[in-house]
C-alpha cells in the first residue's frame, strides 16, 4: 500500500512549560500496527516530553503473516518485544488488556504483577483481530485456526501426527485460505488437501492470476469445492450447504477475521463489526484522545472504501496515527494520507507465488507476477514488514521534536484546543 501526502496547517505552537509532566501515550497491542505506531512515536517525539508504554499479551512480536508457515513446521525468528524496543525509550509491558474506559482515560491490564490500571493522555488502540467462526455449528469445538500463534502451533502439532492419505479441509477461499492450503499441500505432500470456497477460486484476481492459481493448485493436488458453504463442522467431516459430507481429519477455518471484542464494550463509536470508527488521521470520531490502527480500525481508503484487514493496511495506518499525534502535540503540520493499495502478495507454498497488481482501492489490474519471482517478492515483503517492526525507530531516533501542547488531562493544565483541530 502507498500513500499520497497532503498537508494542513495547525495553529501556531505554544511554548511548553518547563514543569509540564510527560504526555502519557499508551499503545495497546504490539502487532504490525501497534509496534509500528509505538516506534514511530518514539522516533518523532522527545523522550523527555512523552512516556510511551506498549502493552501486549505476548512478550514476543508475532509475525502473523507467516502463521501458515509456522503451522507447517517452519521455524520463525524469535523476536522479543523488549529487545525490539531496547534503547528506544518505549516501555514494553507484557500484559493482557481487559478493559478500556475511554471516558475516564484508563486501561485495565493483567500481567505478572496482577491487575493494574494505566492512565493515558493519548491512547493508540491496536488489538488486532482473531478468527471468525461466523457461528457455524461445531467450528469452535472442532476446527483449527491460523489467526493466532497458539492456533498455528496447535495445527502444527496435529498435522505432524496425521498418517499419509488423511484428509485436510481448508475452509475459506480468501487470501489466508489460499496461502494455508498451498503451504500445507507443499509441506505435507502425503496428505489429501482440499479447499472449500464460498465463491469461485480466486475470482477477485485478474485472468492471469486466476489461471496461475488453478495451475498451482492442480500441481499440488489440492481439490477445490467452489461456490460451496460449510454449514457444520464435526470431528471427522464438514457438511456443506447442499448436504455433502467432506471427510476431514483436520479442518482449518480461514473464513475471515473478527476484531477484538473489547472496543465494542466501550463508549467508543464502533461499526457493526466492532471496529473503531476513525477519521483520516486515525483518530476516533467519538473520543479525540483515542486513535485506532490496523485491523481494529474502520478507516477509509481510496474511493472512500473501508480498508481491508491486512498488514498492508495496518502499517500505513500506524504511521498515519503516529505522525498525526506527533503533529498535534508539537503544533506542526498535520499529515493527511490517503491510503491506497498497490498489490496483493500471495504465497503459494515456498516455491510459488502470485503478486496481483491492484488499483488504489484494491481491485485487480490486468497484470500479475507469478512463479518463483513472485515467491521471492512475497518473501521480501514479509522480511521488510518484520524488519520494520523489529527496528521500530529505524536505528536511532532522528527527528525528536519537542512537545508544545499541554497534556489536557493534567490538573492545572489548560485544556488543549489542539485536540479538536
Ligand atoms: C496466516 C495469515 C497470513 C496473512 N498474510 C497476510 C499477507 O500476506 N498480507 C497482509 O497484508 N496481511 C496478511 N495477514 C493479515 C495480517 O496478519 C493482519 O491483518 C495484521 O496482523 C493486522 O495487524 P494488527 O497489528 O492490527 O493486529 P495483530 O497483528 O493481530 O496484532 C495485535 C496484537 O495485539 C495483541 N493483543 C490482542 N489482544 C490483546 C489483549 N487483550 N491484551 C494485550 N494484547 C493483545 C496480540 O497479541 C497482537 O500482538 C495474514 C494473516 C494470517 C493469519
Amino acid at each position: 500500500m502507498q500513500t499520497q501526502k497532503q498537508t494542513q496547517t495547525l495553529a501556531q505552537p505554544q511554548a511548553q512549560p518547563q514543569t509540564q509532566a510527560r504526555h502519557r501515550i499508551v499503545v495497546l497491542g504490539g502487532g504490525y500496527a501497534g509496534a509500528g505506531a509505538a516506534g514511530r512515536l518514539a522516533k518523532r517525539l522527545h523522550r523527555d516530553d512523552v512516556r510511551i508504554t506498549l502493552v501486549n499479551a505476548d512478550p514476543d512480536f508475532v509475525e502473523r503473516v507467516r502463521n501458515h508457515q509456522l503451522a507447517t513446521g517452519q521455524t520463525l525468528e524469535h523476536r522479543p518485544l523488549s529487545e525490539m524496543f531496547a534503547g528506544t525509550g518505549v516501555e514494553v509491558k507484557p500484559a493482557r488488556v481487559t478493559a478500556v474506559d475511554a471516558d475516564g482515560k484508563t486501561v485495565t491490564v493483567t500481567g505478572a504483577e496482577g491487575e493494574e490500571e494505566l492512565t493515558y493522555d493519548t491512547l493508540v488502540y491496536a488489538l488486532g483481530s482473531g478468527w471468525n467462526d461466523h457461528g457455524v455449528p461445531g467450528t469452535a469445538e472442532h476446527a483449527h485456526e491460523l489467526a493466532s500463534r497458539s492456533g498455528a502451533l496447535r495445527l502444527r502439532a496435529r498435522l505432524a501426527e496425521l498418517d499419509a492419505g488423511r484428509p485436510v479441509v481448508v475452509v475459506g477461499g480468501g487470501l489466508t485460505g489460499v496461502e494455508a492450503a498451498t503451504e500445507i499441500a507443499e509441506s505435507h505432500p502425503d496428505l489429501d488437501v482440499c479447499l472449500v470456497a464460498r465463491a469461485g477460486l480466486g475470482d477477485w484476481l485478474s485472468p492471469k492470476g486466476r489461471r496461475h492459481l488453478r495451475k498451482v493448485f492442480g500441481r499440488l493436488g489440492i481439490t477445490v469445492h467452489e461456490h460451496t458453504a460449510v454449514t457444520t463442522v464435526e470431528a471427522d467431516r464438514v457438511t456443506t450447504d447442499d448436504g455433502t459430507a467432506i471427510p476431514a481429519a483436520v479442518t482449518v477455518w480461514t473464513a475471515g477475521f473478527a476484531v477484538h471484542p473489547l472496543a465494542r464494550a466501550t463508549t467508543l463509536q464502533v461499526t457493526d463489526r466492532g471496529q473503531i470508527v476513525v477519521d483520516e488521521t486515525m483518530r476516533s470520531v467519538s473520543h479525540p484522545d483515542v486513535y485506532a490502527v490496523g485491523d481494529a480500525a474502520h478507516a477509509l481508503g481510496a474511493g472512500g472504501k473501508p480498508l481491508r484487514m491486512s498488514c498492508a493496511s495496518g502499517v500505513p495506518t500506524a504511521w498515519q496515527a503516529a505522525d498525526a499525534i506527533a503533529a498535534r502535540l508539537t503544533g506542526r503540520k498535520l499529515p493527511k494520507l490517503t491510503p491506497r493499495y498497490f498489490n496483493q502478495c500471495i504465497s503459494l507454498g515456498r516455491k510459488e507465488g502470485l503478486i496481483q497488481y491492484v488499483t488504489a482501492d484494491d481491485r485487480a489490474r490486468n497484470a500479475a507476477l507469478t512463479g518463483r519471482p513472485a515467491a521471492l517478492y512475497k518473501e521480501l515483503v514479509c522480511k521488510l514488514a518484520a524488519w520494520g517492526a523489529a527496528n521500530p525507530t529505524l536505528g536511532a531516533p532522528t527527528r525528536v521534536r519537542r512537545v508544545t501542547q499541554p497534556s489536557p488531562s493534567r490538573p492545572g493544565s489548560p485544556a488543549t484546543t489542539q485536540a479538536a483541530a
